[in-house]
């Protein structure tokens, strides 16, 4: 829809969100998108049957999927948008795409976990190597570049211990090399954080978090403005066969209409709960950049423009039979992975922190937090009761 209108004021993300994807061609006159079920699509003549600009099989998408590209584009300002059915094949689609045998990638050491299987497991069997970073490296990733490197890849903050790596300082290097670097950034939602903007080729989200906000739908997408790279990732999400249900891309555009609103909610809360934890005797440290009392502070002041609901806190030293203790009488917390919903989550992270070129000093029990629409006051009252069993 473009950012200003008829006024000529450039519109603000909320307004964006409600009227993209709102073309007759994809609503047929109703508010919302039809959902265009098909395998087949018939075309109109035999001319367009390999007409690579329509639509013409329902594994390259329909009108549905089309409306929901509209509208994630308009949230991490890109010009194109290439959907996965789950946020892990929106993280390893580039190196699929990317990278090959022979190869070379540079991954963040606090990426997601999953993504960080994938890149032990699975790039070794097709004979590329990868080689871990510090995510605080900054600059200095340029030395950690070979002639063989193909792929940057790069997750800020880290979504357990929240460090905000040096995004332009390590898309420049990228850049300079003739890398393609690609963020995962889906604790911004795309709302706070502009991967693009700052010279990333490609954003990466899991729309199973924010963008759904739902909690009952899991997808991804990758977000970028090089065509050269768009014509590479369709190719590769075109040989893998991977598509996604109409339902769901359905559903996640009804999620994005209410995305900025939610996310200033979640923003709002989170820093309310996080503050009232910080100032709490079993608590350590509360790692959420956002706080002033971040180490990361200053590069997220600089970089992103707001913060979601997701952030950690340190307990004070104890087994883990007592961090079980503070856990389970936690009442409006669900014991469960994931964020982005509505319903606020918490889960323990130590036994799933795997690091091997950095180790971040945390000095107890990691626990992290995803703050949810509840009022924020109930969540605080809910955290005292249960803190109060290992104070
Ligand atoms: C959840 C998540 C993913 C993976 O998304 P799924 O839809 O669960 O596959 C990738 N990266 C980050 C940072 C995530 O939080």
């Amino acid at each position: 829809m473009g950012e200003e209108g008829k006024s000529g004021r450039p519109r603000g993300l909320g307004t964006r969100l409600t009227h993209a994807a709102r073309d007759r061609k994809l609503t047929l006159g109703g508010v919302n998108p039809v959902v265009q079920k098909a395998s087949t699509v018939i075309v109109e003549s035999a001319s367009k049957l390999f007409d690579p600009g329509g639509w013409t099989y329902g594994r390259h998408g329909t009108a549905t999927h089309e409306a929901l590209k509209q509208a994630l584009c308009e949230i991490e300002g890109a010009e194109h948008c290439v959907l996965a059915p789950s946020g892990l094949m929106a993280c390893i689609l580039p190196f699929l795409a990317f990278a090959g045998a022979g190869g070379h990638v540079l991954v963040g050491d606090n990426v997601y976990g999953p993504t960080r299987r994938f890149v032990d497991r699975m790039l070794p069997r097709w004979g590329c190597e990868a080689t871990y970073f510090d995510p605080l490296i900054g600059a200095g990733v340029a030395r950690l570049i070979r002639p063989e490197t193909k792929l940057i890849f790069v997750e800020s903050p880290g979504s357990m211990t929240f460090e905000i790596a040096d995004a332009p300082a390590i898309a420049a290097a990228a850049r300079a090399a003739g890398v393609v670097s690609v963020m995962d950034n889906t604790w911004s939602a795309g709302v706070f954080h502009k991967p693009l903007a700052l010279g990333f080729d490609l954003s990466v989200q899991a729309n199973t978090k924010y963008v759904s906000g739902g909690a009952d739908i899991l997808n991804g997408a990758i977000h970028l403005n090089d065509e050269k790279l768009l014509v590479r990732l369709r190719e590769t999400v075109a040989d893998l066969g991977v598509n996604v249900a109409p339902d769901d891309a359905y559903a996640l555009l009804r999620g994005a209409r209410s995305l900025a609103m939610r996310m200033d909610h979640h923003q709002a809360s989170a820093l309310e709960v996080a503050r009232w934890l910080e100032k709490h005797p079993a608590i350590v440290r509360v790692l959420h950049p956002a706080l002033e009392s971040d180490p990361n502070h200053a590069l997220w002041k600089r970089d992103f423009t707001g913060a979601s609901g997701l952030f950690s806190i340190v307990l004070n030293p104890m087994p883990t039979a007592k961090v079980h203790v503070f856990l389970d009488p936690l009442d409006l917390f669900g014991l469960g992975f994931s964020y982005g919903g509505f319903e606020s989550l918490v889960i323990h992270c130590d036994p799933q922190l795997k690091r091997t070129a950095s180790s971040p000093e945390l000095g107890g029990p990691l626990i992290r937090l995803s703050i949810g629409l509840e009022e924020p006051a109930d969540l605080i009252a809910d955290l005292e009761q249960a803190l109060a069993q290992v104070s």
